[in-house]
């Protein structure tokens, strides 16, 4: 069973309009394994509401590095009755690859033989992380 390791918000401010943002850093584990990773930016202001989400599967073992992960960017939205979550280009979003891992375009996403992964995780997340969830859900 997957469990999710959860850490404070930080505050910040949006570079092009200096709206409050909340960054989310997420650990998730397999069996006490090091499993994944996701983060997301959550931006008020003139902003859609949207989670920009990046989600990094692979090799978390401390011996190995970006190389060993990919990277996958998703938008996750709420309307009144779900919650939905795509692919986006590596330039949609606001997260840079760092230790995560290289990010996939939405092709590459949309192919890769992990995908459904990034969507039992997201169900997951959407299901528990709450800070996302109260920004999604937010009147
Ligand atoms: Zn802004």
């Amino acid at each position: 069973m997957d469990s999710i390791e959860f850490t404070d918000p930080v505050t910040g401010s949006c570079q092009c309009c200096g709206a409050p943002t909340i960054q989310l850093a997420r650990f998730v584990h397999r069996n006490g394994e090091p499993f994944a990773v996701y983060r997301a930016l959550l931006a008020h202001g003139p902003h859609e509401r949207r989670a920009d989400l990046v989600i990094s599967l692979g090799d978390w073992a401390e011996a190995a590095s970006p190389s060993d992960r990919v990277t996958f960017a998703c938008h996750l939205t709420a309307d009144q009755h779900s919650f939905n979550v795509g692919f986006v280009e590596p330039h949609q979003t606001s997260w840079t690859s760092g230790e995560l891992g290289r990010i996939l375009s939405r092709d590459e996403a949309l192919q890769h033989p992990w995908k459904q992964e990034v969507f039992n995780l997201t169900d997951r997340l959407l299901e528990f992380d709450k800070p996302l969830i109260a920004y999604l859900t937010a009147p």
